[in-house]
C-alpha cells in the first residue's frame, strides 16, 4: 500500500505526520471519503468541490490546485493498482507549535490513502439494519457546521459509541430542536405513501454526495421527493427508512428503537434506488 503524503508516495509504515500538526493537536483540518468503482472515481468533482468549500470556510489553504489534487488522486489509485475501493483524502492545517494560531502552520498537510472497503455484508442490503436514535445532538453553529467536513468528528464518534452500545451499525442523530438530522456518517431518508423525504441540510446534516445522487435519481425515476423536517415519530411510522453514504451506499433500515419499519426488510423503493444507484457508480465520475 502506497500513501500520498505531501507530494511524495511513501510506504504505509513511513506515512507519518508530525505530533505538532494541528490536525492532531486540535482536529484542525478537513477530509473526504470517496469511492472508486471499476476504476472510476465516483462523483470526484462533487467531493473536491466540498473539500475546497470546507477549506475556504475554515481559511485553510490547500497547497494543490484542484487539477493537481485530481491528478494526485488518480496517481495514488494507479500506484496501488486499485479498481474498486475507498479513498480517504485528508488536509490538515499542518505543522505548527503548541499554540492555536494557524499562522504558525505555514503549509497544510495533504494525505491520500486508498484502501479496500469492507462495510456491510450484501445480506444487510436486503434484510435492512437495526438502528436506534441517540441522545447526542447535531451541532449547527460556526466551525461545527455539519456542512464543513472537518476533522472534528467527536460528536459523530459519540453517536457511534452509542450505536456500539446498542449493538447496531448506525444510529440516528437529532438536532437541538428534536428534528431528525442524520446518522453518524450517513444521511437519512424515509418513504411514506410513495413519497420520499429527507431532512433539509439546515436541520443539521452534511450535504451528502450520495444524498444528492439519490435526490437526482428520485427525479429521474419519477418518485416525488420532499426535503422537509421530520421527527422520530415520522421515522417510526414510515413505510421505508434508509441511510445513504459513500461507504454504505443505500442501506435499508428494518427497525428503529424497537419499532419494525414497514415489512421489516428493505422496501421496494429503497431496493429500486439501490439498484439504480449501483448502475451509475461506474460512469458518473473521473476515470
Ligand atoms: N453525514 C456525515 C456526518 C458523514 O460523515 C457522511 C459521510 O461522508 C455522510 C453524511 C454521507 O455523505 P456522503 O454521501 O457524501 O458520503
Amino acid at each position: 500500500q502506497v500513501i500520498y503524503l505531501n507530494g511524495q508516495f511513501v510506504e504505509k509504515e513511513q506515512a507519518v505526520v508530525s505530533v505538532f500538526d494541528h490536525g492532531f493537536l486540535y482536529g484542525d483540518g478537513i477530509f473526504e471519503g470517496i469511492r472508486i468503482y471499476g476504476g472510476n472515481i465516483f462523483k470526484c468533482r462533487e467531493h473536491l468541490n466540498r473539500l475546497y468549500d470546507s477549506a475556504k470556510s475554515i481559511m485553510l489553504d490547500i497547497p494543490l490546485s484542484y487539477e493537481e489534487m485530481e491528478q494526485a488522486l488518480v496517481e495514488t489509485i494507479r500506484r496501488n493498482g486499485m479498481k474498486d475501493g475507498y479513498i480517504r483524502l485528508v488536509v490538515s492545517r499542518g505543522t505548527g507549535n503548541l499554540g492555536l494560531d494557524p499562522r504558525r502552520c505555514p503549509v497544510a498537510s495533504v494525505v491520500i490513502i486508498v484502501e479496500q472497503l469492507a462495510i456491510y455484508p450484501e445480506e444487510a442490503y436486503v434484510q435492512g439494519l437495526k438502528t436506534v436514535s441517540v441522545s447526542s445532538r447535531r451541532n449547527i453553529p460556526d466551525a461545527l457546521n455539519p456542512k464543513i467536513k472537518s476533522l472534528n468528528y467527536l460528536n459523530n464518534i459519540l453517536v457511534k459509541i452509542q450505536a456500539n452500545l446498542a449493538d447496531v451499525g448506525e444510529a440516528i442523530m437529532l438536532n437541538a430542536q428534536g428534528y431528525v438530522a442524520e446518522g453518524s456518517s450517513d444521511n437519512i431518508f424515509i418513504v411514506k405513501n410513495g413519497i420520499v423525504f429527507t431532512p433539509p441540510c439546515y436541520i443539521g446534516a452534511l450535504e451528502g454526495i450520495t444524498r444528492a445522487a439519490i435526490i437526482e435519481l428520485c427525479e429521474k425515476l419519477g418518485y416525488k421527493l420532499k426535503e422537509e423536517p421530520f421527527t422520530l415519530h415520522d421515522v417510526y411510522v414510515a413505510d421505508e427508512v434508509f441511510f445513504t453514504g459513500t461507504a454504505a451506499e443505500v442501506i435499508a433500515v428494518r427497525e428503529v428503537d424497537g419499532r419494525i419499519i414497514g415489512s421489516g426488510q428493505a422496501g421496494p423503493i429503497t431496493t429500486h434506488l439501490l439498484q439504480e444507484f449501483r448502475g451509475i457508480v461506474t460512469v458518473d465520475g473521473v476515470k
